[in-house]
C-alpha cells in the first residue's frame, strides 16, 4: 500500500513539475517547422537568370539514380533559340517520385547544378500520375505542382542547398563555357543569337 502510495505521489510531483513549462506542442499542419538545410525533398528545376534552364540534358543525374526513377530526352538546341547554354537541352524531363529514395545523388551528378532537392515534404497523393513530374512540374512548382503536394510556407524555405544561392555568379566545378556572365548567358550563346 506504502509503496502504491509513493508511486502515485511521484507521478503527481512529475505532472506538477511540468505545469509550468513552455510546451513543446507543434500544431501540425497548420504550423510547420523549417527543416534543416541538410534537408532532401521534392527536387526543383533551375533556370539562370536571363531564363535560359540550366539543364544541358547530359543523362548524368539519370544514370547516376540508383533508382532509376529519372528519365531525360535531350533534343538538340536551336542556336537562334537556344532552350540552354548547351549544344542539348531536356526536351523531356520525368522523375518518378514513387521510386525515388531522396539520396541526392542526382543533385550530385549534375555538371551544371540545374537540379536540386528543396524542402517540400508533404508529398503524399492518391493517384501514381501525381507522383511522377514532369518537366514543368520540376521548373515551376507554384504553378503546375499538383494542389496537395505544393506548399508555400515550406517551399518558401529554400537555403544554399534545394535552392538558387542568392547572388550566386558560377557553377560551382563547372567548365567555364558554363559560368554565369553579369546576363547569365555564356559569350558564345550570346553570339549566336546576336545578344
Ligand atoms: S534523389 Fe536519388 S533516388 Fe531520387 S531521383 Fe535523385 S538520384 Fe534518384
Ligand atoms: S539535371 Fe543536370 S545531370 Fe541531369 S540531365 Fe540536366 S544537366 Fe545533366
Amino acid at each position: 500500500m506504502f509503496e502504491e502510495l509513493k508511486a502515485l505521489a511521484r507521478g503527481m510531483w512529475t505532472t506538477f513539475r511540468h505545469l509550468g513549462r513552455a510546451k513543446n506542442t507543434v500544431m501540425y499542419p497548420e504550423q510547420k517547422r523549417p527543416v534543416s538545410e541538410r534537408f532532401r525533398g521534392r527536387h526543383k528545376l533551375y533556370k539562370y537568370e536571363n531564363g535560359l534552364e540550366r539543364c544541358i540534358g547530359c543523362h548524368l543525374c539519370a544514370a547516376a539514380c540508383p533508382s532509376q526513377a529519372i528519365y531525360v530526352g535531350a533534343a538538340e538546341n536551336d542556336p537562334k533559340n537556344p532552350v540552354s547554354f548547351g549544344e542539348r537541352y531536356a526536351q523531356h524531363f520525368e522523375i518518378n517520385m514513387l521510386r525515388c529514395i531522396f539520396c541526392g545523388f542526382c543533385e550530385e551528378a549534375c555538371p551544371v547544378e540545374a537540379i536540386r532537392l528543396g524542402p517540400e515534404y508533404e508529398l503524399a497523393d492518391h493517384t501514381r500520375e501525381s507522383l511522377v513530374y514532369t518537366k514543368p512540374m520540376l521548373l515551376e512548382p507554384e504553378k503546375f505542382a499538383p494542389k496537395r503536394q505544393f506548399h508555400a510556407d515550406v517551399d518558401a524555405h529554400r537555403g544554399r542547398v534545394g535552392g538558387m544561392p542568392a547572388g550566386e555568379k558560377s557553377v560551382a566545378g563547372a567548365p567555364d563555357g558554363h559560368r554565369d556572365t553579369p546576363t547569365g548567358a555564356r559569350p558564345s550563346a550570346r553570339k549566336d543569337i546576336g545578344g
